[in-house]
């Protein structure tokens, strides 16, 4: 095993704790990414740390032949983000097919873990039974270890994650400190940091999802909101309370409500009562649009420029590149040898 301290040019000098973590641009962002991840990722900017945003474009081609509109959802993404808090001045969006040094860092990293633990991964299989493939693609099961390398390419010490990331945080926990053992100190370890919400379900009762047909997006119009929450799978018990192991779609949509109001999910299920689940939507769809109204005019607001949103991408896309050059070039050294001609 060489343990012999790298000593290749240094990366850029964290001054700022990096917060890396993105979606893929498979269609609108919705209420799960918000309160899963989103949310988190605004206050870390606002906290000072430096948010890196993928948009992982890639990624689309896990579970699918063709990235349709991809570059409509690209900009819906951008959109969503700057309506919601992100600042392109002190944070990076990038898409991670502009930055090829990222992706290179996918051969090292998919020497660092077996077909067994790839295999293992629960996030994987449940992907792969809502893959809209018959065969399960190469892509799909490397995603992981490719999401190892959207993360560690810049460092990144935090990751503000759903539940379902967890599993692929693992894997990019494991290459990190298996490249470190074997190579030298390269990588921090990252931690991942989950929400209140880290499982918004959706209008049929599973995990709330772009591509499956039962999201409420952050751009939906309030009477496509009171419509979708209208249309959201209960239970047949007319008192409502907060519950989530036996009444997980009843609970999920009082915790979305509770953080749209700021309010104990107990606290708004006591006071529903025996009103039953007509007006525990009421509640949620007046809450969610509240909540909602002021980032909604300004995403609508935003979207008359698309100028502005192709300058964003680009200039962190360059940005993103930088970082990536400098990081595949202390792994190259690391790894003794694996040095580009100049
Ligand atoms: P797709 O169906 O295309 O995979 P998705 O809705 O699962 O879309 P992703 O782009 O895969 O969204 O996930 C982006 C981020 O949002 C991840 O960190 C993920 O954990 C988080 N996230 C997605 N859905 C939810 C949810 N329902 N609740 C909490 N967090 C979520
Ligand atoms: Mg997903």
């Amino acid at each position: 095993m060489n343990t012999a301290p790298v000593n290749s040019t240094p990366a850029p000098a964290a001054t700022r704790t990096r917060v890396l973590t993105g979606d893929r641009p498979t269609g609108r962002l919705h209420l799960g990414h918000y309160f899963g991840t989103l949310q988190n990722r605004v206050r870390l900017q606002q906290q000072g740390a430096e948010l890196m945003l993928v948009i992982a474009d890639y990624q689309v081609l896990t579970d699918r032949d063709v990235a349709d509109r991809l570059g409509e959802h690209i900009e819906g993404l951008v959109l969503d983000y700057l309506a919601l808090g992100v600042d392109p001045e002190r944070s990076t969006i990038f898409t991670h097919s502009a930055v090829p040094a990222l992706n290179q860092l996918l051969l090292p990293f998919l020497s660092l873990v077996s077909v067994a633990e790839l295999g293992r991964n629960p996030t994987v299989k449940d992907e792969i039974t809502h893959s809209r493939q018959s065969a399960v693609s190469g892509l799909m099961f490397t995603y992981p270890a490719h999401q190892a390398a959207d993360i560690l390419y810049c460092k990144a010490g935090l990751v503000p994650v759903g539940q379902d990331q967890l599993p692929h945080l693992e894997i990019t926990r494991t290459i990190a400190r298996r490249f470190n053992d074997r190579y030298g100190q390269v990588f921090p370890v990252p931690e991942a940091l989950l929400s209140q919400a880290p499982l918004l379900l959706g209008t049929d009762g599973a995990k709330m999802s772009k591509s499956r047909g039962n999201s409420i997006a952050l751009s939906a119009s309030a009477d496509e909101t009171a419509r979708l929450i209208r249309g959201a799978r209960t239970d047949a018990e007319r008192r409502i309370s907060y519950d989530p192991e036996s009444r997980p779609e009843v609970s999920s949509l009082l915790l979305l409500a509770g953080l749209c109001l700021e309010r104990d999910p107990h606290e708004l299920a006591e006071q529903i009562g025996d009103a039953g689940s007509a007006a525990l939507k009421r509640l949620v769809t007046t809450a969610v649009n509240d909540y909602f109204a002021a980032a909604r005019a300004r995403r609508a607001e935003l979207a008359q420029d698309l100028g502005h949103v192709r300058r964003i991408l680009h200039q962190g896309n360059a940005r993103a590149n930088a970082i990536a050059d400098e990081t595949l070039a202390q792994v190259r050294a690391a790894m003794g040898g694996l040095v580009a001609a100049a």
